[in-house]
């Protein structure tokens, strides 16, 4: 069967927490840090609470994954212990998803976006080994971003872009650029292009990119099996090529905005239930997924309708959940590590 647990030794999801140090701002408050990293696999969050007559106390939740990283680890750490194993996957047919979740100002972007650059150096080099050249194999680059349940391009100006499904179950983004990566400095100037265009409203950069969710993607194409004229599966006429496999990043929307369902302004409530509902969608699909449910609900949201083709055959999911350590973020943080355990 297709949907084994294990293909290569690699899990098929990984829930992966990273904890990110304090910051000035919570130093400058004194602010304790809740959370102790107590093994690679254990965390305990030492709530701060009140009785009814005011007494202090402290109520400690402990949480196991498949990997805790604590402020100590290094990008390159993170990438070895997520992304790295999964890269030969993706010459073996492998669509894999790595998102980080959490709540603003937890490390999801600090976290996310050097992997891309990792994996590509790694995809490159994987691209020159003689076999795959004679075959010619290509890798080709993608970002876009999803705000409000609308798709926009982050490297073509942010033009406006829309979905579309075959007959095959193969989703389709209509206009989407894709560039080819011949090496692994343009892909650097990709993220920084992209990154750049994602969504700033007037109230500053972190606040509006935190309500959209950004993904960057990596493709890698054959080019030689393909007919002139015909059309490819995932409808990209214009890259002639036939897909292989892909890795994409997903930098979420900030998990807490998705309460913003009560909020006095219109839009950020419209954009509040958008994200709220797409990330009970993505918690679904992932769910349905670890259990090889043949029923994938996708349809639940923008976001997971677009990454159907990733949630059906040769799936590879990484979580990696970041988090606050400082105690006045202790309500998201517990929040963060509930969605990731009944991601499990
Ligand atoms: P998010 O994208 O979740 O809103 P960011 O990635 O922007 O959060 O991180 C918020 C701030 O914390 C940034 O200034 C970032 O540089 C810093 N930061 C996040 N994670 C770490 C870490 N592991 N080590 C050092 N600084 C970090
Ligand atoms: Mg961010």
């Amino acid at each position: 069967k297709e949907n084994s647990t294990r293909e290569n030794n690699v899990a098929k999801i990984k829930v992966v927490v990273r904890k990110r140090p304090l910051n000035k701002k919570e130093l400058a408050k004194k602010e304790d840090d809740v959370v102790t990293v107590t093994d690679n696999a254990y965390l305990t969050v030492h709530e701060p609470k009140l009785k009814v007559d005011l007494t202090a106390y402290v109520e400690k939740h402990e949480f196991c994954f498949d990997a805790v990283l604590d402020e100590q680890v290094t990008n390159d750490e993170v990438y070895r212990a997520t992304v790295e194993p999964i890269i030969p996957t993706i010459f073996e047919r492998t669509k894999a998803t790595c998102f980080a979740y959490g709540q603003t100002g937890s490390g999801k972007t600090y976290t996310m976006q050097p992997l891309p650059l990792r994996a590509a150096e790694d995809l490159v080099r994987q691209l020159h080994q003689p076999v795959y050249r004679s075959q010619k194999y290509k890798l080709w680059l993608s970002y876009f971003e999803i705000y409000g349940g609308k798709l926009y391009d982050l490297l073509s100006d942010r033009r406006k872009l829309c979905m579309r499904e075959d007959g095959r179950q193969q989703v389709c983004i209509v206009g989407l650029q894709e560039f080819e990566v011949f090496d692994v400095q343009i892909v650097k100037e990709f993220i920084e292009k992209g990154s750049a265009s994602r969504s700033t409203g007037s109230t500053g950069a972190n606040e509006e990119s935190s309500r959209s969710h950004a993904i960057l993607q990596l493709v890698v194409k054959k080019h030689n099996e393909v007919k002139e004229g015909k059309r490819n599966t995932d409808g990209n006429e214009a890259r002639n090529g036939k897909v292989v496999g892909k890795i994409s990043f997903i930098d979420l929307a900030g998990s807490e905005r998705g309460a913003d369902t009560t909020d006095n302004d219109r839009q950020t409530r419209i954009e509040g239930a958008e994200i709220n509902k797409s990330l009970l969608a993505l918690k679904e699909c992932i769910r349905a997924l670890d259990n090889d449910q043949t029923h994938i609900p996708f349809r639940g949201s923008k976001l997971t309708e677009v990454l159907r083709d990733s949630f059906v055959g040769n799936s590879k999911t990484v979580m990696i959940s970041c988090i606050s350590p400082g105690a006045g973020s202790c309500e998201h943080t517990l929040n963060t590590l509930r969605y990731a355990d009944r991601v499990k």
